[in-house]
């Protein structure tokens, strides 16, 4: 039930309680008062006519008769006069005689007795509600007689019932008055508690923009400030709160290291991107579930209980086999509330595949190349070596030998050429782009191949019917990239082979293809040829002036474009490089 409603109820009833106790306490009061008043006048009256039938004497019974008669007319009451023995002396109403004994009378009994006598009871000689009173006659101590009013309560009764009826109205206009003020009063008190409860819900539902209404100067008044105050304070705090975990969602988004939450009971709490990869949870939800069905490792989970139950940070390297094998470093730290309770583990993960796979990379790259260095230094070295030892006689020889000398520096200053362009490729600085001719670089790059007499070999260029777009790229580096891919066909085909240079446009890109009939590469060697210093026969290379970095620049070139290299080859019958380029976009 609502607390308005209670207050109301409970109010209602001590005001109806209180409302007909008054009005019977004042009715029983009245009316009692009234009674004795008519009473206490009766006596009066039956007195004087006592004392006048004292003055008469009681042996005169017609006179006595005469005396009721007119003591009734003047009280407006039946006057009944009765000697010692109790009987009928006057009366105003009946014929003495004709009366019989009313000593046993209550009232008449008591007054014999030198009382004061009362009755009320429906006299059956005039079938009337009366009132008896009985006034005892004395002479001395003696009683004589009896003087006896009996007054119609007709009169009174209706007095009395008007009496009650107003006592009646009165309290029912108080009680109205006091219910009016009481259910306003009520509403001033329940009023600002349904104001405050209606917006302590709100808050409950986690609405915090809701305010209390109510600024009345008192402790509610005070309450409702305290409330919109607190609501304010929270709304800041869950801000806040709010934009600290949207903070720490972007951190751990953009963490490249994998992170794992879990709880106490080794339930997975959170895991981000990183560690989604990682594990190979492709997007799932793994949150709520068990680490031990999400992570297949363990090592990991060892580590993690022993953090659980050491309640220490762990530290370690392990190699993750599913879904695919990863070299991770993991740090373990335990979680724990503000009283020190353990409520889970943070797990943090460092993928050092990338990094492993690099290391080894430069170490073979560093590796590489002093190998290729050592190559020509060393048979410079010999050479050397061996002209100084004498061979510089012999004129033939020391020709032959500078000549060698010559060839090993031009290798060498090749390779230094070439690792020089990978680094500066590696170094990814902005390529600059330009708008060019295709057609015109292949005139000029054909006319540098008659210079150095290539057109020995089949060679053609091949270009569509149509006009083609301007490419949008670095003309020197694709020159180098057609350059080094003419110079490899070249090398390792055949005198008696074909090479073509095609070209034709494919969408926004243009596609070149350099084809020959030569040697071809193996299948098994196809995707590694574009690697630093891979060579499918090293020596053949190195005959041709090969260094083996070739390949890796022309990759490298092409794929800083945008654009995409494919080589297709078949052992003896030849293969065939092509790549695209963005042509210059219209408009
Ligand atoms: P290199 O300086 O040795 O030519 P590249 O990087 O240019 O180095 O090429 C790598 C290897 O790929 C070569 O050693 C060769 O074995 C192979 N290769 C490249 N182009 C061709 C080709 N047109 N025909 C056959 N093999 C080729």
């Amino acid at each position: 039930m609502k607390f308005k409603t209670r207050l109301f109820l409970f109010y209602i009833t001590g005001l109806g309680l209180v409302a007909v106790l008054s009005a019977a306490y004042f009715i029983n009061f009245e009316e009692s008062r009234v009674r004795r008043t008519t009473e206490e006048n009766l006596y009066i009256q039956a007195k004087l006519v006592a004392g006048k039938v004292i003055g008469e004497g009681l042996n005169n019974q017609p006179l006595i008769n005469a005396v009721a008669s007119e003591a009734a007319r003047d009280i407006e009451a039946r006057v009944t006069i009765v000697n010692a023995e109790g009987n009928v002396i006057g009366d105003s109403a009946e014929d003495p005689s004709k009366m019989d004994n009313h000593r046993d009378r209550p009232e008449i009994k008591e007054a014999l007795l030198g009382e004061l006598g009362t009755d009320r009871r429906l006299s059956k000689t005039i079938d009337r509600d009366l009132i008896y009173i009985a006034y005892p006659i004395k002479v001395g101590d003696q009683i004589i007689g009896v003087v006896r009013l009996a007054k119609d309560q007709k009169e009174l009764n209706r007095f009395l019932f008007r009496l009650r009826l107003l006592i009646i109205l009165s309290v029912l206009a108080v009680a109205l008055f006091a219910l009016f003020f009481g259910v306003v009063t009520i509403r001033h008190f329940t009023d600002p508690i349904n104001e405050l409860q209606r917006v302590a819900h709100s808050f409950a539902g986690g609405d915090l923009a809701e305010r209390v209404r109510y600024f009345g100067r008192d402790e509610l008044g005070d309450l409702g400030l305290a409330f919109n105050s607190m609501a304010q304070r929270l709304a800041e705090s869950f801000a806040m709160l709010g934009a600290e975990k949207r903070k720490l969602e972007v951190i751990l988004e953009t963490l490249s290291d994998g992170i794992l939450v879990i709880d106490r009971d080794l339930k997975v709490i959170l895991t981000n991107t990183a560690a989604d990869l990682i594990f190979g949870f492709g997007g799932g939800d793994v949150r709520g579930r068990p680490v031990m069905e999400v992570v297949l490792n363990h090592h990991l989970l060892d580590l993690i209980q022993e953090v659980n139950s050491s309640r220490q940070p762990k530290e370690n390297e392990l190699t993750l086999y599913y879904p695919r094998n990863r070299q991770l470093q993991v740090f373990i730290a335990p979680l724990k509330d503000e009283t020190g309770n353990l409520t889970g583990s943070v797990t943090a993960l460092r993928d050092l595949s990338q990094l492993r796979h690099l290391e080894r990379v430069r170490q073979d790259f560093v590796g590489n190349v002093s190998h290729e260095l050592r190559t020509p230094i060393t048979s410079v070295k010999a050479m050397t070596e061996t002209l100084l030892a004498g061979a510089r006689n012999d004129e033939a020889m020391l020709v032959r030998y500078l000549n060698e000398i010559n060839n090993e520096s031009d290798r060498m200053n090749n390779l230094v050429n070439d690792l020089l362009d990978l680094a500066k490729l590696d170094a990814k600085v902005e390529i600059n782009r330009e708008p060019f001719d295709l057609v015109e670089l292949f005139e000029e790059i054909q006319e540098g191949l008659a210079l150095k007499g290539e057109q020995a070999r089949d060679f053609a260029v091949n270009l569509p019917a149509e006009p083609l777009p301007q490419v949008f790229a670095n003309r020197d580096r694709i020159k180098q990239v057609l350059i080094n891919l003419l110079d490899n066909a070249f090398k390792y085909t055949s005198v008696e082979g074909q090479i073509r240079l095609s070209v034709w446009l494919e969408g926004n890109w243009v596609k070149i293809a350099v084809a020959d009939t030569g040697i071809g590469i193996p299948q098994s060697e196809l995707g590694r040829i574009f690697e630093r210093f891979y060579r499918v026969d090293k020596a053949r290379s190195r005959a041709g002036g090969g260094t083996g970095l070739g390949l890796a620049i022309v990759k490298h070139i092409v794929e800083g474009h945008g654009g995409r290299i494919e080589v297709e080859s078949s052992l003896n019958k030849g293969s065939v490089f092509s790549f695209t380029l963005p042509v210059v976009k219209e408009g």
